[in-house]
Parts: structure tokens; C-alpha cells; sequence
């Protein structure tokens, strides 16, 4: 049957392993089409498709495969968002799969997005297929690092394929295995309809296209269905694959992999990880795994311009129609007037959306520093969930705060051993374990706050470990730590957008740093100004800007216009970015630099 001729999966690694390049070979390979025909081809279709107003995303493309048994295969082959912000996503595109070819790099090794990207295959019980990429370099060694995927990941490696995807080797091996080793899609196409949403775009004209796994059951244009965690019901327009043109189909059945719409408006309504079923002839039970996403990191988003607010939500609504992991709500802030409080997944999501505003929408943002969720239990008894610190309560009434932490994962050739240390250290970490992968490169585990995190840990590490240490983490749950809120004040106002919370230990230190930091990133105003850091009504540092002495434009003697006006022309750009707090103005930079200590 046909069934047993599909091959459902994904190509896993750790960034530039070669992900991508593999891909396009495979792609290249089924398609039997020289590579230049083929772009040309898909830019062709997209462009085609962009005037019918289709948004595409090759995020599953179908492929025929002539084997060497002589019988033709359907792969589908499913990509997974690259980043930790969208693990989730990631472990949903898994969930389609039955298997996952791991692209290990021949003179890199195993990386932190290696193991993690495994440990998220093995959750959802695929076939591993490990292939060491990139043997054309001078620098690889694929026999250590197969004999590295044995000992740190546990997998049989001993027929792993030895390949460049640059080069063009071994190509054919993987497919083969691929064949060979992943499972046929197990279910039962007259049993009620259960298909996997793994990834939703929202399209002007359309409305949503999902992106569906059929599970058990068949899907036809003209069905009515029912998402089962929102039990919103639809019916069917249509459906169809991506080869990768798009192609209409009459139906998708078990094992297919393909798109659907159905004048479904928002992709909250089509929530990655739901399960679709027939609204009459439904499923009893849901496809395992539905989670609800949550945000992980808040932010306070304020138009520079005032008049721009009802804008600003426009916009929030606009990019919620296409992103359920989205969050926002109305705020206001005595520094930076009327915006909204947004959640996001993590840091890149956040940089994602505040992008998408500024350029699709022309809207200049104000842009407050992440924060995370604090768990704050109150002496008389009552829970409070904080996501911005200006709303932390008074130290007097709180029993305890409780933070959430990651495990982080951190890999490195041995020498960075004590700079990973001393990072972690510096960041309030506790210390797990550290293990040899083998005897040049150790694995360190720490406990870490997240909020220790959330902004500039990874470049850190990066930065201090010349680029060779990897990186990953996952969210552990919540520990009561000793945290306070450190309140800034400009000439003696106090500024709540400024505020962040600190651990006791480091609030001293902390605060003087910001201090200094706050003097060199605003301006020189017509008056001094002092900068205070303060806990409750304690002022733990002090600083203050003095006066601007003369005018700037008496720099430019005589007549040198056309230098006068660059000078002017530079001020106007640098103040785009400045609010004005009180009787102060202050630049963007401010409104981060209380999380961007070094
Ligand atoms: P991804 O991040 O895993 O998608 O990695 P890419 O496919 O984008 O590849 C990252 C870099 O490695 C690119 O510069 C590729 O050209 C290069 N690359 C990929 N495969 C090979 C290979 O087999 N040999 C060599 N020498 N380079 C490769
Ligand atoms: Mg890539």
C-alpha cells in the first residue's frame, strides 16, 4: 500500500553543521532537477503565488524517491525552527516524524543544540539516523566523532554515513537509509480524523494555512472540523502539499503531510500542537503533547510619539493574528506615558516583534528591559505574578520571591573550562556537573536564574570563549532567591521604567555600575542632573550629569555649513530615540542598560 511507502522526517543539528545544505541536496536528488532549474522554479511558484496571495513557508516539503529496491517513496520532509526560543515548535515538527537524520559536523563534533535537538527526538520516539557531515574539511576527524556520538548520545554510529552536503557525498547512502531505517506511518485511514497542526501562518486572503500530519482518518475539501484544544469548528477549503510548488490535493490521508485552510482568521485558533478531528465523526482522545504557549519574557513596548498609540495596538493586533504566542495588554508608565505590556517567548521572539513594528508598521519604539516572571508570596498569604519590576510590591510585604531557573548546558574544548565557571558564577549559578566528551571537549552543567539569561549571557559566553563554546537550556521551575527592587532616580523623580530587581548580594554593585552607566548614556541637559539608585528609601549610589556648558553648534566656527548641518542632522537622528522622563531626556539605551552590566 501506500502507506508503507511514506517517510516522514526531519534533518536535526546544531546551527552551521549543515542543515540547510543538506536539504537542498536532497531536495535536489528527488526532484532529479539541475539545482539552478530548481530555485529558478521555486522562486517562480513563489512569486506566482504571491500574487494569489499565498503565503508560503517550505517548512514540509513533499518528495518522490526512487529507492533502490525499485519502489518509489513519498518523503516528506519537515524543517524545525533553528533557535531555543521555539523549542516547542520544534518538538511539534519532531512530532510529525517518525524519523530524524542527526548532522553531526566531522570537525566540530557534538554541540549543545545537538544533544538537545536529540533528547527533543527521542521524546517523541524517532528513528535516529546519525550522519557525520562536512568529511571534505582538512579538519575533520569522523571517526572520533563517531565514536563521540556513541559515548555522549548512546546511538549506534557504526553505520552512521560519512558525507558532505557541500560536496555532494553520500547523499544517496542517507536516502537509503532513510528508507530503510524510518518507520512506515502506523493508523487507520477509516478511524475519525486526527491530524497534527505543527506550524500556522496567517495569509491576507486565505486566512490561516496549517500545516497538518495526518494521523489517522482523511481529510477532503468540504469536511467539517474541530480543533480539539480551542474546539473551534471549520470547515474545509482547501488542501494540498508543497513539492515544492504548491499543489491542491482532493485529499490528505494517514502519514500525509500538507497544508489546509478553511477561512480560519487567526492562528490562535490553529495552535501549534492541537489536534484536528471531524466536528460529527470526532476522535475521543487528542494527539499527545497540546501545550499551551507561554511567554517566558515581558517587556513594556512605548511609542516615542504619543499620537502613535492606537497605532501601536493596531499593530500588536495585526502581528497576534499570526503569532499565538504573542501576548500584550494596555500599561501605563509615569516616565513613558501610555504602551502596552507584551510577553514573548524569549529573547529573539521579543527582537522578532519589536522589528516587525518599527519597519512594517513605522511605528519608533521605546523599548523597556526584559524582565521575567517573579512568583512574589505576600506576608498575608496572597500570590502575585510580577512582570515588570516598577510593580514589584514594598520589601515589607513580601514573604518571598521565587524566580524561574534553567538548566543550561554549556560545551567547550577544555581550555574554557574556568571562564564557563566564572561565568556561570557571575550569573548566580550553581554548578551541576561537568563531564569529559572526550579528552579535549567537557560538557558543564549549571543551574541558572533565567533572568541571568534573558539577555546577554550567550554573547558572553561566545565572546569569552573566542566562539567556540555551545549553548542550551531548558526552563527547571521556580526557587525562592533573595531579590529586591532597585528603584533609579533623575532629579529625584523617580523613573518606574527604569526600575529592575537585583539580587541582595549584588544590589550594591549593581547599582553603582548603573549609576555610572546611566551618567555617560544621557545627554548633557541645560542643568545638572542627579542619578540616584535606590532600594525602598535607601540610596545605595549616586552620581549626577553636570550641566551642558556651551552650545554645540559653537564648536563649527565660521561658516562651514554643510558641517553645521551633518551636526544637526546627527543630533535629530540621535533624538529620535530619546523620551522625554520628567524634565530630563533620555535615550533608549538607558531603558537597557540596567540588564547589560559588563
Ligand atoms: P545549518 O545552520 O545547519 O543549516 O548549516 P548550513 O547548511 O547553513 O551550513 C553552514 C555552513 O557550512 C555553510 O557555509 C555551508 O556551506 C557549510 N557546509 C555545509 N555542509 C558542508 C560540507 O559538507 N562541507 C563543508 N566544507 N562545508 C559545508
Ligand atoms: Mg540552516
Amino acid at each position: 500500500a501506500r502507506q508503507s511507502r511514506i517517510r516522514n522526517f526531519s534533518i536535526i543539528a546544531h546551527i552551521d553543521h549543515g542543515k540547510s545544505t543538506l536539504a537542498d541536496r536532497i531536495l535536489e536528488k528527488t526532484n532529479a532537477l539541475a539545482q539552478r532549474e530548481m530555485k529558478s522554479q521555486l522562486l517562480d511558484s513563489m512569486d506566482l503565488e504571491r500574487e494569489r496571495g499565498i503565503t508560503i513557508k517550505l517548512n514540509a516539503v513533499q518528495l518522490k524517491y526512487k529507492a533502490k529496491d525499485g519502489e518509489e517513496y513519498t518523503f516528506h520532509l519537515i524543517d524545525t525552527p533553528g533557535h531555543v526560543d521555539f523549542t516547542y515548535e520544534v518538538s511539534r515538527s519532531l512530532a510529525a516524524c517518525e524519523g530524524a537524520v542527526l548532522v553531526v559536523d566531522a570537525a566540530q563534533g557534538i554541540e549543545a543544540q545537538t544533544l538537545a535537538n536529540v533528547y527533543l527526538a527521542l521524546d517523541n520516539n524517532l528513528e535516529i539516523i546519525p550522519v557525520i557531515n562536512k568529511i571534505d574539511l582538512p579538519s575533520a576527524e569522523p571517526e572520533r566523532v563517531r565514536q563521540e556520538i556513541e559515548d555522549v548520545i548512546g546511538l549506534d554510529a557504526s553505520e552512521a554515513v560519512l558525507a558532505s552536503a557541500k560536496a555532494g557525498i553520500g547523499i544517496e547512502e542517507i536516502l537509503e537509509q532513510v528508507v530503510d531505517l524510518v518507520p512506515a506511518p502506523q493508523g487507520d485511514p477509516d478511524a475519525p480524523l486526527k491530524a497534527l497542526i505543527f506550524d500556522s501562518v496567517y495569509d491576507a486572503y486565505r486566512g490561516v494555512v496549517a500545516y497538518i500530519r495526518v494521523f489517522d482518518g482523511t481529510i477532503k475539501p468540504g469536511d467539517k472540523i474541530k480543533m480539539m484544544a480551542t474546539g473551534k469548528e471549520f470547515e474545509v477549503i482547501e488542501i494540498g502539499a508543497m513539492t515544492p510548488k504548491v499543489e491542491l490535493r482532493d485529499e490528505l490521508t494517514v502519514g500525509d503531510v500538507g497544508f489546509l485552510t478553511g477561512a480560519i482568521k487567526n492562528v490562535g485558533d490553529t495552535r501549534v500542537g492541537d489536534t484536528i478531528t471531524g466536528a460529527k465523526n470526532s476522535a475521543t482522545e487528542a494527539l499527545p503533547g497540546y501545550r499551551r504557549l507561554n511567554p517566558m519574557v515581558y517587556c513594556g513596548l512605548y511609542p516615542i510619539d504619543a499620537s502613535k498609540f492606537n497605532d501601536l495596538r493596531d499593530a500588536l493586533e495585526k502581528l497576534e493574528l499570526n503569532d499565538a504566542a504573542l501576548q500584550f495588554e494596555a500599561e501605563s508608565s509615569q516616565a513613558l506615558g501610555f504602551g502596552f505590556r507584551c510577553g514573548f517567548l524569549g529573547l529573539l521572539h521579543m527582537e522578532i516583534v519589536q522589528e516587525r513594528i518599527e519597519r512594517e508598521f513605522n511605528i519608533d519604539l521605546i523599548t523597556t528591559a526584559p524582565s521575567v516572571i517573579y512568583d512574589v508570596i505576600l506576608t498575608d498569604g496572597t500570590e502575585l505574578k510580577v512582570d515588570n519590576p516598577a510593580n514589584m510590591p514594598e520589601s515589607q510585604k513580601i514573604e518571598r520571591v521565587e524566580e524561574p531557573y534553567v538548566k543550561a548546558t554549556m560545551m567547550a574544548p577544555n581550555e574554557f573550562v574556568g571562564t564557563i565557571m566564572e561565568l556561570g558564577q557571575k550569573k548566580r549559578g550553581n554548578f551541576v556537573n561537568m563531564e569529559y566528551m572526550d579528552e579535549n571537549r567537557v560538557s558543564i552543567v549549571y543551574e541558572i536564574p533565567l533572568s541571568e539569561i534573558v539577555y546577554d549571557f550567550f554573547d558572553q559566553l561566545k565572546s569569552n570563549t573566542r566562539g567556540y563554546a555551545s549553548f542550551d537550556y531548558e526552563l527547571i521551575g521556580y526557587r525562592p532567591s533573595k531579590l529586591v527592587k532597585m528603584d533609579i532616580l533623575l532629579n529625584s523623580e523617580t523613573v518606574d521604567a527604569l526600575s529592575f530587581i537585583v539580587h541582595t548580594d549584588f544590589s550594591y554593585e549593581r547599582g553603582k555600575l548603573i549609576v555610572e552607566k546611566l551618567k555617560k548614556l544621557i545627554p548633557r541637559q541645560q542643568f545638572e542632573v542627579p542619578i540616584q539608585a535606590a532600594i525602598g528609601q535607601k540610596i545605595v549610589a549616586r552620581s549626577s550629569i553636570s550641566a551642558m556648558r556651551k552650545n554645540v553648534l559653537a564648536k563649527c566656527y565660521g561658516g562651514d555649513i554643510s558641517r553645521k548641518r551633518k551636526l544637526l542632522e546627527k543630533q535629530k537622528a540621535g533624538k529620535k530615540r530619546m523620551k522625554q522622563v520628567g524634565s530630563v531626556e533620555v535615550p533608549q539605551e538607558a531603558f537597557m542598560a540596567v540588564l547589560k552590566m559588563d
